[in-house]
């Protein structure tokens, strides 16, 4: 599709990124090559690929087909110049950051932060000479401090936040960075490219665990990494990613573009349940306090609307009665099934403590405002009545 054609996310999702050629049978799903690698008419047309003169395709784990139109769309959907799609999402932040970050860089981190992200800046990455610091992204002028100490750094924060829900200025952020010569780099994962867009907010780079929203149906994992500058893409692709191998399947590229073509619609029901559950837990005398930014006493709530498209499917909560009714209550969901992972169809509950926060310890987990007893609920597209009884049911049993 022509780019002056394009007008909407919508139709996006299912035409954007340019025509990868191949489709002699004009198939209307795009075609899966599963191949490893791709043949050359001689050795001068070897060399010629080789070299980068041509687009033809070398070995899968530089380049294929199905994953080109994959990274196309991503290109399309997160308003960006290059995608690089990865075998999951970690595989998209570990290579992002040592890409971004390079020997003996800085990398900057928001507080919270998917478990095995932090684990990462904050354990791994040192082994390899990476400074981390951890640090307060809510507070602007804090962070302004922190750039002027340490310039040339990395940002990496996520908004939503995983598992709290903050809301963080990814506009505010990104400039503070751009005035030290530094990197902004978000996780836009809980958002999706539906709901909010980084790179237009000013991010040098958004990633996904496409594992999530993108794929939409708990089958395959999958990584994207997109950003506006071409020689970074071209290090974390050429650089890393090659090297590190953690290349997407083309099989799960298949998968994902299947994915986005629902995603709209699947998020806009995302959003609908959610705000519905997140209501009935606000009111509820057995919930201490709800994290959603869909209501109107988050503190995150007006940012939220500006900068995002809608409020997302994930909702964190405290019940009164600390972790022995927190525990109680997961146990008695029937519907929503005791599970990591979000973005599914189906609804997912979990204690992000005791599951996907593990690598926080406790006295992170407490000075960072992450009880042991919150319970994070990603809410799925079943029919609302049926997931909010759900909850009502679990809730009666503290
Ligand atoms: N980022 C966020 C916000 C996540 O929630 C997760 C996984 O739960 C990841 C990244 C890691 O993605 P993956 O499991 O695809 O490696």
């Amino acid at each position: 599709m022509k780019d002056e054609q394009r007008h909407h996310i919508e139709t996006d999702l299912m035409h954007g990124g340019a025509e990868v050629p191949g489709n002699a049978d004009r198939a209307l799903s795009p075609a899966l090559h599963m191949s490893s690698t791709f043949t050359f008419d001689s050795i001068e047309h070897a060399e010629q690929v080789m070299s980068f003169e041509s687009q033809d395709y070398v070995y899968t784990r530089g380049n294929n087909p199905t994953l080109r139109l994959f990274e196309q769309r991503m290109t399309t959907l997160e308003q960006g110049s290059a995608s690089i799609a990865f075998a999951s999402g970690m595989a998209a932040i570990s290579s992002t950051l040592l890409a971004a970050a390079g020997p003996k860089g800085t990398v900057i981190i928001h507080k919270t932060l998917y478990g095995s992200s932090y684990t990462l800046a904050t354990t791994l990455l040192p082994k390899y000479g990476i400074t981390c610091i951890t640090a307060d992204f809510t507070d602007l002028a804090a962070l302004e401090q922190l750039l002027a100490a340490h310039p040339q750094s990395v940002l990496y924060f996520e908004s939503p936040c995983n598992p709290d829900l903050t809301i963080l200025d990814i506009t505010k952020i990104s400039e503070a960075a751009h005035r030290y010569g530094s990197l902004s780099i978000i996780d836009n994962t809980f958002a999706s490219p539906f709901l909010q867009n980084p790179l237009a907010l000013g991010a040098d780079v958004t990633l996904h665990s496409a594992t999530k929203y993108i794929c939409g149906h708990g089958d395959a994992l999958g990584g994207v990494a997109t950003t506006r500058d071409p020689e970074l893409a071209e290090l974390i692709k050429f650089g890393y990613m090659c090297e590190l191998g953690g290349v997407m399947s083309p099989f799960n590229a298949w998968l994902m573009l299947r994915g986005l073509k629902t995603l709209h619609v699947r998020m806009e029901r995302h959003c609908t349940n959610a705000a519905a559950a997140a209501q009935l837990l606000n009111s509820h005398p057995k919930v201490e306090q709800v994290y959603y930014p869909g209501l109107e006493t988050h503190p995150g709530h007006a940012l939220a609307k500006e900068q995002m498209r809608g409020f997302g499917g994930v909702i964190s909560f405290e019940v009164r009665g600390g972790l022995q009714a927190a525990r109680r209550c997961i146990n008695a969901f029937s519907l929503a099934q005791i599970a990591v992972s979000l973005g599914d169809c189906e609804t997912l509950v979990q204690l992000p403590a005791a599951m996907t926060h593990r690598g926080y310890d406790h006295e992170r987990l407490k000075e960072f405002g992450l009880t042991e007893s919150m319970i994070r609920i990603s809410v799925g597209i079943e029919h609302s009545d049926e997931i909010l009884g759900d909850i009502t049911r679990a809730l009666e049993t503290i």
